[in-house]
């Protein structure tokens, strides 16, 4: 066999990545790649997931695009696995398929009154003033005082963008809902809650200064949430970003914030109990205290606090969802693989389906993280020549005859170059560099240049 017809469904940067590096990679035979997301547009969570007013890492997006812009890799967007393709069709058309379907729910957290009106999953706010075309464009943004649950990138910025004075996202590619939807909110304090300590945070350095420096808010750290034991003093010294961490929030400690009208509050040691409701709204959030045990972990000490919030957001961790016919560790949320060969129920190889990025790793990691996934699961899809898959439909002009037999109106490489166009064109006329579309059948219009 001279050429690997290669499938690889989900367009966020492990897709791409693990496309761009078996094209790369040395080997012995041709390769031609079609990459499917079930969005009209590529880069997944880099598009929508990194917050807006964070315009270094979108720039990744611009290192994306030039993989993709090459021409080497074929872009069908607006096509969903499952739907509009079932592993059936990969069968008849590819030699092997790549998942690298991400994740986009949020974890589970299970209290008493997450169910209330007014306590959100942070993945669903993301969605929105991230303007994911599959979500509702109305947020409910009444609360003056919110918790946010996490003490992870995600929990800082849900905390960031709930507390910033929404002008300062003007330069950013947020649609007018999204702005309007943030200048209405009342909000006057955010609080964020850490079950752990300074020691323990999962946030990255960077992230933590600017949460602690925005501008218009003043924020606020307890001194009585700063203990160390001794796992907390190896962390400090065997790991540079810890120290880094624990140093910028012990500067804030020793030199507190002159007052503003916003006010962004850290707490830790605050392990969440209970959403608290009255007529089915969130009235408050209450936390038990813990103590370190020393080894960095912690205990309950039976002493609970409450705080008056109109709003909790769980920012707990995002959740990989299971696609058809593929096998999936519910406990994980990731798709049952070893290295990225993806296994049955037993435990035996899948022969031709493998998995990258979060939906192979979990949830947990920064884009650069899944160069790393991609470069080990594409060296198995080499080595495994042997069991890959006899397609009857080889031939690249096939699977379009197949999504066009079924009307899928699939969006390739120059229909999204359209919506591309189209968004700097918004921006411009603003002096933004893109506002974002986010009606999927306007971007679909678009695309089509109509
Ligand atoms: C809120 C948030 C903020 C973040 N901020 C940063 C940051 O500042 N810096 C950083 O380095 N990292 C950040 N990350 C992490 C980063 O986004 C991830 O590491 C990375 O996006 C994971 O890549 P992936 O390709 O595995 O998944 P994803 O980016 O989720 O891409 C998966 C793609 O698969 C598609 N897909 C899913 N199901 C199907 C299907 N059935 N059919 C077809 N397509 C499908 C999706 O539409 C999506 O485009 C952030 C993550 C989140 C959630």
């Amino acid at each position: 066999m001279s050429k690997l017809r290669l499938a690889v469904v989900g367009a966020g940067p492990a897709g791409i990545y693990a496309s761009d590096l078996i094209l790369k990679a040395e080997r012995d035979f041709e390769v031609s790649i079609d990459l499917f997301d079930l969005l009209p547009a590529p880069y997944g969570l880099v598009r929508y997931g990194v917050a807006p007013d964070h315009p270094r890492i979108k720039g990744i997006i611009r290192a994306l695009y030039e993989v993709l812009d090459r021409g080497d890799i074929r872009f069908f967007g607006n096509v969903k696995y499952g739907t509009d393709i079932t592993l059936d069709d990969l069968k008849q058309h590819y030699n092997a398929v790549i998942f690298a379907t991400g994740a986009i729910a949020d974890a589970n957290l299970a209290i008493p009154g997450v169910e209330l009106d007014g306590s959100y999953g942070a993945a669903d706010f993301v969605n929105w003033y991230d303007a994911h075309p599959d979500f509702p464009r109305e947020w409910p943004l009444h609360a003056k005082e919110i918790a946010v649950i996490g003490n992870g990138n995600v929990a800082l910025d849900v905390a960031r963008m709930l507390i910033k004075r929404p002008d300062d996202l003007l330069s950013t590619d947020i649609p007018d809902h999204v702005y309007q939807g943030l200048r209405s909110s009342p909000v006057t304090d955010v609080h964020v809650f850490g079950r752990r300590g300074p020691a323990q945070v999962k946030f990255s350095p960077l992230e933590l200064r600017e949460a602690l420096h925005v501008e218009g808010v003043q924020a606020i750290v307890y001194p009585e949430d700063f203990q160390y034991d001794e796992g907390s003093q190896a962390a400090i010294d065997s790991n540079n970003q810890v120290r880094v961490m624990v140093k910028t929030l012990e500067e804030l400690k020793e030199n507190p914030q002159e007052h503003e009208e916003r006010r962004l509050h850290l707490h830790f040691f605050a392990s969440p109990v209970e959403i608290l409701g009255e007529d089915g709204k969130v009235v408050g959030f209450k936390v038990e205290k813990t103590k370190l045990d020393g080894t960095g972990n912690v205990t309950p000490t039976g002493e609970f606090q409450t705080f008056p919030v109109q709003a909790v957001y769980r920012a707990v961790g995002y959740f990989g969802s299971a696609l058809d016919e593929i096998p999936f560790d519910p406990k994980a949320g990731v798709i049952k693989n070893s290295e990225g060969r993806v296994l049955d129920d037993q435990g035996n190889q899948i022969p031709g389906v493998y998995a990258t990025g979060w939906i192979k790793r979990g949830p947990i990691g920064l884009i650069g993280h899944t160069k790393a996934d991609a470069i080990e699961t594409i060296s198995h899809v080499i080595a495994d020549r042997a069991l890959w898959w006899r397609p009857e439909m080889a031939d690249e002009a096939a699977i379009v005859e197949t999504l066009e037999s079924r009307n899928v109106a699939f969006v390739s490489w120059q229909d999204w170059l359209r919506i591309d166009a189209k968004e700097r064109a918004l921006g411009e006329s603003d002096g933004r560099e893109r506002i974002k579309l986010f009606d999927r059948p306007e971007m679909l219009s678009v695309s089509k240049g109509e």
